[in-house]
């Protein structure tokens, strides 16, 4: 195929914990061990209080949903026969300030509202035609 995968490299270091995590259907969140807050996207440093002690936190999975977008045609090949999807901004119960940009699943976009109750949700992130795949994070109605 011509052009990047559109697979997420799983093995690229600063994120490689998150995607080790999601095979084993685990949300986690780089948490400071100087001032405990949650920073992503992952930093080398936190952003709060500048400690380089950085670990990796088990959340909870449970969020609302911040704000979303129904995507009717997608602009990048791949993503082409996934059309109509929802991509969703949901923002952590463990920190609101921390959202992790996903795709919102099992839910018709009619029904989509600010503030929803979501949780994660792991599925298999494939492409037609793209050899692979990455379990991931996605987002679904709580409830
Ligand atoms: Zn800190």
């Amino acid at each position: 195929m011509s052009g990047a995968s559109p697979l997420p490299d799983v093995d690229w270091e600063p994120v490689r914990e998150f995607w080790a995590a999601a095979a084993r259907e685990t949300l986690v969140i780089p948490r400071c061990s100087g001032c405990e807050r949650y920073v992503w996207y992952p930093k080398p440093a936190c952003p709060h209080c500048a400690s380089q002690d950085m670990g990796w936190q088990e959340v909870s999975g449970r969020a609302a949903l911040f704000s979303w977008a129904v995507v009717e045609r997608a602009l990048f090949a791949p993503f082409e026969d996934k059309a109509p999807y929802v991509t969703g901004l949901v923002a952590l119960e463990e920190d609101p300030a921390v959202r992790l940009v996903t795709n919102i699943v099992d839910c018709s976009a009619q029904a989509l509202r600010m503030d929803m109750p979501v949780c994660v949700v792991f599925r298999p992130l494939e492409f037609s035609g793209v050899e692979g795949s990455v379990t991931a994070p996605f987002f679904a109605p709580r409830g």
